[in-house]
């Protein structure tokens, strides 16, 4: 079985974390029904993972999000874990999880880092704060791009990471759901996705069927219909290649240590 793992930044518009707080616009969040339709028709499960930011200014959206998808947390302010250290990463996700207990009397499950910038220290801190998986390792880049959170490859299915080097397999506890791309590294995410005929994933299938993928949305791909319309077909795409959608919960159940 094939399986593709479904996920959506649920954060500020094209989450800069540098941008003032008190400005930050969230068009992409009022809209996410947009994207959500897509996964309603085609009865898709996903995990939602969300900023603090977003849980509190819109609680009844995320709550009846609930319902159908996994809550998970983005962290509270989006900022970049390379340029904040041990106290202030701390605060960021126990703020989320003060709120995320208040509202669904449960603690999250799941985390993902903004721009995927995860390391030692923070893994620590996500099993500390009883995370039962991580999903921000991006385990192959294309070799003509660069992004910031692409430091090295890494297995390209879920594993324990090692505590010292938490790209290669070890006994941590935590479970990480990486997010591999395509054929050589080619992400599944809504930028890429735009840019891409349609025809090249198409072909890109043709040649690889990966056991294992993850599809990253984000609530800012929600403002563009070609976006969407794109989104629509790499779905049908991968239903028709025979990928089950899973949320990280499902992944995590299928693939922890006993
Ligand atoms: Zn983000």
């Amino acid at each position: 079985m094939k399986i593709c793992f479904i996920s959506i930044d649920v954060e500020h518009d094209f989450g800069s974390p540098s941008q003032e707080k008190q400005l930050r616009k969230f068009q992409g969040v009022e809209n996410l029904d947009k994207i959500l339709n897509i996964f309603k028709n085609q009865g898709i499960s996903a995990t939602l993972f969300i900023t603090g930011q977003v849980l509190e200014k819109y609680k009844d959206k995320v709550k009846k999000w609930a319902k159908d998808y996994e809550i998970a947390c983005h962290t509270w302010s989006h900022y970049f874990w390379n340029k904040i250290k041990g106290q202030e990463r701390k605060q960021e996700v126990d703020k989320f999880i003060e709120l995320y207990q208040e509202i669904f009397n449960q603690p999250p499950k799941g985390f993902r880092a903004p721009s995927h910038l995860i390391d030692e220290q923070g893994m620590k801190l996500l099993e500390e704060k009883g995370f039962l998986y991580d999903s921000s390792i991006i385990p192959h880049y294309p070799f003509f791009k660069k992004y910031r959170g692409y430091k090295g490859r890494a297995p390209l299915v879920p594993y324990h990471p090692n505590v010292k080097n938490i790209r290669e397999r070890g006994e941590m506890e935590i479970l990480e759901i990486p997010v591999p791309g395509q054929f050589l590294g080619i992400p599944l995410v809504g930028t890429w996705i735009s840019k891409l005929p349609i025809m090249s994933y198409q072909l890109l299938f043709l040649i690889r069927k990966p056991d294992f993928l993850t599809l990253n949305l984000h609530s800012w791909d929600s403002l563009s219909h070609k976006r969407l319309r794109k989104i629509e077909k790499i779905l049908t795409i991968l239903k028709n290649k025979d990928y089950q959608f899973k949320t990280g919960r499902q992944i995590c159940e299928k693939f922890s240590k006993d």
